[in-house]
């Protein structure tokens, strides 16, 4: 039996890799949204905050070395 959760941004099918989301981008909107303070879920502690803006950070970096030229 195949249990097939759906994306809560989109409701499309979750992809394993990106769960409970069906992509990156969905999990990325759904940070950003957390991250913006729309949601106010109790308990959470900062240690999650700070792995969450430290993926931000390392995308970041991902780019701007493309960037840096002379
Ligand atoms: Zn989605």
């Amino acid at each position: 039996m195949t249990r097939v959760a759906s994306c809560p941004i989109c409701s499309k099918p979750a992809q394993e890799r990106y769960r409970p989301f069906c992509s990156r981008r969905c999990a990325d909107v759904d940070l950003a949204r957390w991250l913006r303070g729309d949601y106010t879920l109790p308990g959470i502690d900062g240690e999650a905050a700070d792995e969450a803006i430290g993926h931000l950070e390392a995308d970041n970096q991902e780019g701007r070395d493309e960037d840096e030229r002379p």
